[in-house]
């Protein structure tokens, strides 16, 4: 038989990401090579996400688009993984026939056994148990299986040193418009040792940061003999890791927001200022629609809480337009919100219905497509425009980065008539001396993110300095993250990746910060 070559294309979330390394990983265990070239693979597996309905469509049309291959090449394995598999289990194949295998989030354990199965000829599936109401206990089995890929089997530390690590499973928020719930199951707690022993191999393997994941991760609780922990704990004993420079957690839910986790940020030195929490909506009525369980008030509340507590802390957070029944009144309490918040970044997302969500059962989806496309510009804008103002208060400070790789949009640094490739080399002017481009979406992160359409399209192009004049000929351009999780683009020497550096920021955009190298240890 064929070599394994396999791709793997992750939609969605962190936790996608995560399991999308985790896959890498057990395949290659497996005997597989992991290709970044799908054309030249025998095995795709696409790690889907249910989220929204156009991460789910993107998807099955990209499984779709094969068929032709698929008759060419009658070896090649489609596995479809994560929470699209789990929410529509067997009827995947009603709407992906293509599909060999579909394996749940909870399943990764099983994947090498379900490709296994598929280039013997035969369709699999392994799914998680349907909520209900035997709720964690169900998960057990699987979840310490899971452990152990996570704890043990992760050897892959990529270019940037940055790693994910799980320090919950499933969520019980219930939020009206979301499957996670319903797909990931009931929350789980991983126990601290687990938690803390991932971390400490990772960064044995040269991890310098780490981000812990949970859908709710501030609902953290795991409890011993004699001891209950939350996630203040968790962070406090992970922070403790000889060797770890940077530790971050995502995502944060409002209600679960104490006293106690505000001031982590001041007591736990490793603790990067950085706060996602999604307020979804500034209205309270739409706000309990969406069973979010607070009020635009106790949102308030609950950010002053972390900024006395911690002043410099940067929050961030994530918004959904047009949800059924949002009035303009509505709309302009968000605006009032995020007027009010002067939120570090945000993301954007128009509403639509999920099947198997409250929502989608109870609420008509009332508002017009035009008019959600109308005010998730109009969020985006004013996200943009704020984060733009308080960007300005960073120019002339110096900031440690800690590199993650090559620029994405390296020509958007660049000095008028030269662009500068990911790989270093300065290449030949693509533009006319002067042009400046019009950046769509400078972050990488989608087109919701402020940065998106209206990011940081008006800033002149820029001739910045590498390491004084002497050096500011050719070096590659770098992205980077500050503690705060600004973005910063600067030029610098080959070999950066994965390194903190000192930098002087020049200029600033809504979401990237351009700046001047002046310390680095290469
Ligand atoms: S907190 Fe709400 S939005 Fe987040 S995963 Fe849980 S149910 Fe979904």
């Amino acid at each position: 038989m064929e070599p394994l070559r396999v791709h793997i294309t992750a939609y969605g979330c962190q936790m996608n990401r995560l399991d999308a390394t985790l896959a890498d990983d057990l395949l290659r265990a497996a005997g597989a090579r992991v290709v970044d070239d799908p054309a030249s693979a025998n095995v795709l597996v696409f790690l889907t996400c249910s989220v929204r309905a156009h991460a789910e469509d993107r998807a099955f049309s990209n499984i779709g688009a094969l068929a032709e291959r698929k008759t060419r090449e009658p070896g090649l394995v489609i596995g479809l993984v994560g929470c699209t598999a789990q929410q529509y289990g067997p009827e995947v194949w009603q709407r992906a026939p293509l599909v060999d295998f579909i394996c749940a989030p909870g399943r990764l354990a099983d994947l090498s056994d379900l490709v296994r199965e598929a280039r013997a000829g035969r369709r699999s599936i392994a799914l998680d148990p349907a909520r209900g109401k035997e709720e964690p206990e169900a998960f057990g089995e699987s979840d310490a299986r899971l452990d152990a890929v996570e704890v043990r089997g992760r050897h892959r530390v990529g270019r940037s040193r940055q790693a994910f690590v799980r320090a919950m499973r499933g969520c019980d928020m219930f939020c009206s418009y979301c499957v996670v719930p319903n797909v990931r199951g009931p929350e789980r707690s991983r126990s601290p040792a687990a938690v803390a022993e991932e971390v400490q191999r990772l960064v044995d393997r040269g991890v310098r940061e780490v981000t812990l994941l949970g859908q709710a991760i501030n609902r953290y609780r795991f409890d011993q003999p004699g001891r209950a922990w939350d996630l203040a704990d968790l962070l406090e004993k992970v922070a403790g890791t000889p060797g770890l420079a940077r530790l971050r957690f995502i995502t944060s839910h409002p209600k679960a927001m104490t006293a106690r986790l505000a001031s982590a940020f001041r007591d736990v030195p490793l603790l990067c200022p950085h706060l996602h929490m999604p307020a979804q909506s500034g209205s309270d009525a739409v706000l309990e629609r969406m069973n979010r369980g607070y009020t635009a008030a106790e949102y308030a509340q609950r950010v002053a809480m972390v900024r006395e507590a911690a002043p410099q802390v940067a929050v961030a957070s994530d918004f959904i337009v047009g949800f059924p029944g949002e009035t303009g009144e509505d709309f302009e309490a968000t605006l009032d919100l995020v007027r009010r918040m002067r939120f570090a970044s945000g993301f954007v997302f128009k509403y639509s219905p999920r099947p198997g969500t409250r929502a989608a059962r109870r609420y008509p989806d009332d508002v017009p497509q035009k008019e959600k496309v109308r005010r998730h510009r109009e969020l985006l804008d004013l996200l943009g425009e704020i984060a733009a103002q308080d960007n300005q208060a960073f120019i002339g400070r110096e900031m440690t980065v800690l590199v993650e790789g090559p620029a994405p949009r390296p020509w958007l640094n660049a000095r008028a008539g030269q662009t500068c490739r990911p790989n270093g080399a300065v290449a030949l002017p693509a533009n006319p001396p002067g042009f400046v481009p019009k950046n769509r979406d400078y972050s990488g992160a989608g087109q919701s993110a402020i940065s998106g359409r209206r990011g940081d399209r008006n800033l002149p192009a820029i001739a910045l300095r590498s390491l004084g004049e002497a050096g500011a000929t050719a070096g590659p351009q770098w992205r980077g993250r500050t503690p705060c999780h600004r973005l910063v683009v600067f030029d610098g020497p080959a070999g950066l990746a994965g390194e903190e550096v000192r930098v002087r920021v020049e200029r600033a955009g809504p979401i990237t910060l351009f700046a001047t190298l002046f310390q680095s240890t290469i």
